[in-house]
């Protein structure tokens, strides 16, 4: 863990926070450069804008990839509050986004460690380095209280 991931999981945690207030599951990211500079910010979007790729880590790089005017991402940190999905896992490679960082373990959905390892599977052409579990709880806590709230 590197000071950047710190300061990126705390902008996370209240991009997640956002997207709950606004009646989304809350998930937050954000895209650092090299330097651990924010390029880039994301929450989920998915009733906003009726969009089935409207998760957060493909919103903040679409953000981080348009600020910089490049699909290349490499070099960078992925920072999330929730382990990545398969489409995410998938769009991070393309990417080529080298580094996730991510709170809250998704053992239902997971493709970065729990139900599938997309990041680090060594038959695909690109990986990249996976930190979990980061905060955990301060993540889990925000996906319970929204879903306990709307039973
Ligand atoms: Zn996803």
């Amino acid at each position: 863990m590197r000071q950047a991931d710190t300061d990126g999981m705390l902008r996370a945690l209240a991009l997640a926070e956002q997207a709950a207030a606004a009646g989304e599951v809350p998930v937050g990211a954000v895209l650092l450069d090299a330097s651990g500079a924010i390029i880039g910010e994301g929450r989920n979007t998915r009733e906003q804008t009726h969009d089935p790729t409207g998760h957060a880590e493909v919103v903040a790089m679409r953000q981080a990839a348009a600020s910089i005017s490049s699909w290349n991402l490499e070099g960078c940190t992925l920072v999330v509050t929730l382990e990545p999905c398969v489409m995410c896992a998938g769009a991070i490679l393309q990417a080529r986004v080298g580094r996730v960082v991510f709170g809250a373990w998704d053992e239902k959905a997971g493709a970065a460690g729990s139900m599938y390892d997309v990041l680090r599977d060594r038959r695909l052409p690109y990986r990249a380095e996976v930190v979990g579990g980061v905060w955990e709880d301060a993540s889990t806590a925000l996906l319970r209280d929204f879903f306990e709230q709307r039973r």
